[in-house]
Parts: structure tokens; C-alpha cells; sequence
């Protein structure tokens, strides 16, 4: 029995998490769904985003499904607070052209891997005045942290059988911290030098163009909180949005999986929502179980209904509802 925390979360989070638990019930593994709640409308039940009991949930199971939240103003973010509470310092976002999607590139295949727990996403804020005139936030990047991303990096590339690892930083302003963070990854890159794998770097201004005019090139990116944030949003956009982008957000002992995108209060409950992202999100936890055959056959059957055209949702220029479209990639899965 695997057992898999899921947080429904609000808005669309919830009609996709649906459509992935679906998918997830059509393979002949054993799952153990235990909900929990998070988000916007867990704050109005319970005066918080992130209840003790989900963090207590999600510690203990080896995976979590997290939908999407709406945000709440001045509320701690449950997905930050999650990532940090589970030490989930790797992020990965693979961004991989799919055939039949109308997209920018239809030749793009690499993976956005960032620093999960620190940066300026360490939600270290203050005010200096009592007027509160001037705000500070700390960006906080340890050798430790640096280190330990860069290794998961090279890793990643050596798994996936990929060549090239890209450390995306700005050393030339933040000289201490991403200087920092900067060495380090040259310090992690001398030991895979002698198994295949090329190490470069770009300042992150250089690398948002770079991403625009010539993405083939990059192949494993790995770089810092928020300019990861950031650089997988603009990557999401080179292969047909937000519908179709996944996340992986993985420590030692757990992982989290999430579709990029948010609650979209704009088609909430219309039905409409593109389930892509969710369930390739699946596959990512397929993959962390080691339940591989599962990930792969469910990533050929998403690929099949893309490549065809013919159940997609309003995103994709289609007309099908989520549950539709969900119920096509369920058909390919049982052919
Ligand atoms: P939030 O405040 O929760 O982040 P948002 O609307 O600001 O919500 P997203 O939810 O990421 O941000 O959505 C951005 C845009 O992309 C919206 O117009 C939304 O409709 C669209 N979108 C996002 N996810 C999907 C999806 N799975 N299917 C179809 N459209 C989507």
C-alpha cells in the first residue's frame, strides 16, 4: 500500500487533483489517498493556510499530491512553509515540447532545477521604521544548501542521461551570495568533469534572453529560489503554458508534486481546466517511487491524446472538458 497525501487546495487545484487521482486508480497499484486540507478556503475554516495536521500528514507519507491554493494576504504560504517544514530543497520543472501543442519550440527538452528552501523565498521580511516606510527581506544562500543543489543537479543529469549542467546566478551584483552559490557549484562540477558532464554558467538577465532566442542549448539549468521561480514560468511558455507544466519538489525523505500553475479563479468550476500538468506531475512521483513502468505508459498516453487534438481542453485550442479529456488519457492508458 503507497500511501499519498493529497491536498485539493482551491479553485482548479481541486478539478485536477480529481483527474489525477483518477488516472492514478486506473493502475494496478495499491494507493492509500489520505486528504488533507491547505489554501484559501482552509483559512476561512480554520483561521490558517497550513493546519499542524497536514504538515503532520505530509511528513509521514512519501508523497504528496498538492493541487493549487488561492493565496491569502499576509498568510503564510502553505507550499513554501511545506517545502521548508519537509526540507525539500530540490524543485524540478522538466520542460519538454509535446507534438500537436502549438507552441513557440516544438524541440525542447531540459529541466529547471532550483533551490527549494533558501534565496529570497526564505520569508525573512521586516520592517526598519515604525511607519513602515522601508522594507527589507533577507536573502539567505549557505555553502551547504549550494552544494547540496548543484550535487542533485549533476546527478539528475547523470540519470537522465543528459550532458551539460547550467548554473544560472547573478555574481556580478550579489558578489557574497550568489558568489557563493556560484563557487560552490564550480566546487560540486570539478568531481563530474571526468564523467561526461560539461558545467557553464550565465548571469540570470543573460539567461532570461538566452531562454527566449536559443533554448535548445540548455539541457540541465539549476540556479537559486526565486530566479528559478521566475526562469520555469518563462521556460512553461516556450511549450504551450501553464496547462501543460509539472513540478517536482523533492528532500531525502518525501516528495511534493504540483502542477505550475495556480487555482485560475478566472475558469474555476467552469470544468474546463487542462489536466495535463497534474498528472504529469504523477508521473514525477511515479518516478520518485520507483514506479517507473506506471510513469512511463501514463506520459505515452498524454502524449497520444496531445499528439491527436481531438479531446483537448479550451488552452489548447480544444472544446473538451477537464473530465473528458481525463477520461481520453484513461482510454489510451487501457489500450
Ligand atoms: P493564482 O492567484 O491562484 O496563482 P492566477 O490566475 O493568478 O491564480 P494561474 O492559476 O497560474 O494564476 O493562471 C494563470 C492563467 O493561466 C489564467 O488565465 C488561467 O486561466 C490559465 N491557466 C492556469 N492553469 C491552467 C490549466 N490547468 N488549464 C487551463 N488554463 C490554465
Amino acid at each position: 500500500m503507497i500511501k499519498i497525501t493529497t491536498i485539493h487546495g482551491d479553485g482548479i487545484g481541486k478539478e485536477v487533483i480529481d483527474a489525477g487521482i483518477a488516472i492514478l486508480e486506473e493502475t494496478d497499484l495499491n494507493f492509500d489517498f489520505i486528504k488533507a486540507e491547505a489554501g484559501y478556503e482552509c483559512f476561512q475554516k480554520n483561521e490558517t493556510t497550513i493546519p499542524e495536521e497536514t504538515l503532520k500528514i505530509a511528513k509521514k507519507t512519501p508523497a504528496t499530491l498538492f493541487g493549487a491554493i488561492t493565496s491569502t494576504p499576509n498568510e503564510k504560504s502553505p507550499i513554501i512553509t511545506l517545502r521548508k517544514e519537509l526540507d525539500l530543497f530540490a524543485n524540478l520543472r522538466p520542460v519538454k515540447s509535446f507534438e500537436g501543442v502549438n507552441s513557440l519550440y516544438n524541440d525542447l527538452d531540459f529541466i529547471i532545477i532550483r533551490e527549494n528552501t533558501e534565496g529570497l523565498y526564505s520569508q525573512i521580511e521586516s520592517f526598519e521604521d515604525k511607519e513602515e516606510t522601508i522594507a527589507i527581506a533577507e536573502r539567505v544562500i549557505t555553502k551547504k544548501a549550494s552544494q547540496r543543489i548543484a550535487k542533485f543537479a549533476f546527478e539528475k543529469a547523470i540519470s537522465d542521461n543528459r550532458k551539460k549542467v547550467t548554473c544560472v546566478h547573478k555574481s556580478n551584483v550579489l558578489k557574497k551570495t550568489d558568489g557563493l552559490f556560484k563557487k560552490s557549484f564550480y566546487n560540486i562540477a570539478n568531481s563530474y568533469f571526468s564523467k561526461g558532464i560539461i558545467a557553464n554558467d550565465y548571469y540570470v538577465d543573460a539567461m532570461a534572453m538566452y531562454l527566449a532566442i536559443k533554448p535548445q542549448e540548455f539541457d540541465v539549468i539549476v540556479t537559486t529560489n526565486l530566479f528559478g521561480d521566475i526562469l520555469s514560468d518563462e521556460a512553461a511558455g516556450l511549450v504551450g503554458g501553464l496547462g501543460l507544466a509539472p513540478s517536482a519538489n523533492i528532500g531525502d525523505k518525501n516528495g511534493i508534486f504540483e502542477p505550475v500553475h495556480g487555482s485560475a479563479p478566472d475558469i474555476a468550476g467552469k470544468g474546463i481546466a487542462n489536466p495535463t500538468a497534474m498528472i504529469l506531475s504523477i508521473t514525477m512521483m511515479l518516478d520518485f517511487l520507483d514506479e517507473s513502468y506506471w510513469s512511463k505508459k501514463i506520459e505515452l498516453a498524454i502524449k497520444t491524446v496531445l499528439s491527436d487534438a481531438k479531446v483537448v481542453t479550451p488552452d489548447l485550442g480544444g472544446t473538451s472538458k477537464t473530465i473528458e479529456m481525463t477520461k481520453a488519457i484513461i482510454e489510451e492508458l487501457n489500450k
